[in-house]
């Protein structure tokens, strides 16, 4: 496996002519600068430098206009490639996924309690050694890109994105399967028809609320072949033997589309699963939730990398529980990136588990509901 790279995460600034009406003051703005070995750089811009770094009390160009026409320190595409990627991104694997049996059999409450002393690590914060991905809005990729393609593209090619809203959710034990078609109920009341993620090992007495939901529109994804952890950090045949298994459940429920259990990912991951689906959300657009390390695709909009689509989830609507907020404040919390996201075309991708420790209570059903009807607000009826 190759090394991981030190990443060089610059903070940016653009010359405020040119931000977009979506800038937000007080939202961090960094992009992770490639090595020397994925695309040198040049070592002068022509013409006048509109985007350049701020780190380190240097002023590198990132980006210069001349005639109209853009020029960039790095090679776009390749830059572009790093960054949606994740090349950037150290990923640990956790030594629970190294337990010789599936940790889901260690009890629920301690499991738990394991999860947020994990995640507590990652909280957003304004330190400047933390700072990196700001959260819950990380903005300086989505105006690099803005600005490259203002330029860089001909006019009949810069229509502006469109925000679309995908509610997805990852049912990760049985004691899930009690609160799905409550939580769909919900949705299907505010016009919304949902996605949801199952495990590979799904018993089939768990069929009939699974056709329910089919039946009523929503889509079953696969989220792994069981919720180990582990599928991202097996070899490529490994993880083929996996999704193989998973086949008759593929074939049952027209799955097209999938996500990782807690947001493990891997370059091995992603070239065979382009073989089973056509879409992903393991992406985040800005990562704290992976117990793996903080990341993210830095980009909200759907993309295709090597065959695949990925669909960053954009609201992991849960999270802020595991840095203090409490369920009420839910709505509150994430109203403002999901303006910034409407503003941007930026898809609004929301996740949610239905286990009763996550999503599966009244407290939480009812912070999802007033959260649908800030979205459906948005939208107008679907
Ligand atoms: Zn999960």
């Amino acid at each position: 496996m190759a090394q991981p790279r030190i990443p060089h995460i610059a903070s940016i600034e653009i010359d405020p002519a040119y931000r977009p009406e979506w800038f937000v003051e007080s939202a961090g703005a960094h992009v992770p600068l490639p090595p020397p070995d994925v695309t040198p750089p040049r070592t002068d811009l022509p013409g006048t430098v509109i985007v350049w770094t701020d780190s380190n009390h240097s002023h590198l160009p990132l980006i210069s206009i001349e005639q109209g026409k853009p020029h960039s320190r790095y090679d776009w595409t390749s830059w572009w490639q790093f960054v949606v990627g994740e090349q950037y991104r150290r990923l640990s694997r956790p030594l629970y996924t190294r337990l010789p049996f599936h940790y889901h059999r260690i009890p629920g409450a301690l499991r738990n309690m394991a999860a947020r002393l994990m995640l507590s690590s990652q909280a957003p914060s304004t330190q400047l050694s933390n700072a990196f991905p700001a959260f819950p809005i990380e903005q300086g990729f989505e105006l690099l890109v803005h600005v490259w393609r203002r330029f860089a593209l001909p006019p009949d090619q810069t229509t502006p994105f469109t925000s679309e809203t995908v509610l997805t959710h990852d049912v990760d034990t049985s004691a899930g399967y009690r609160w799905v078609k409550q939580t769909a109920e919900l949705e299907l009341a505010y016009g919304f028809q949902s996605v949801w993620n199952v495990v590979g090992q799904v018993p089939s007495t768990h069929f009939p609320v699974l056709d329910w939901l089919v039946d009523h529109g929503c889509s079953i994804g696969l989220h792994g072949y069981n919720h180990d952890n582990k599928l991202a950090f097996l070899a490529p045949e490994q993880i083929r033997r996996r999704l193989d298994a998973c086949r008759p459940l593929i074939e049952r429920y027209d799955i097209r589309c999938f996500r990782s259990p807690s947001w493990f990912r891997s370059d091995a991951l992603f070239k065979v699963l382009a073989d089973y689906v056509t879409v992903d959300y393991s992406r985040l657009d800005t990562d704290r939730s992976c117990p793996g390390g903080v990341g993210g695709c830095l980009w909200t909009k759907p993309f295709t990398l090597n065959g695949l689509t990925h669909v960053p989830t954009t609201v992991p609507f849960e999270d802020p529980l595991y840095w203090g907020h409490t369920p009420e404040q839910l709505v509150d919390f994430w109203r403002p990136k999901v303006d910034w996201l409407h503003a941007c075309g930026g898809g609004i991708v929301v996740n949610t588990h239905p286990e009763p420790q996550f999503s599966g209570n009244a407290r939480m059903l009812d912070a999802y509901a007033r959260f649908l009807e800030l979205l459906a607000g948005l939208h107008g009826s679907r």
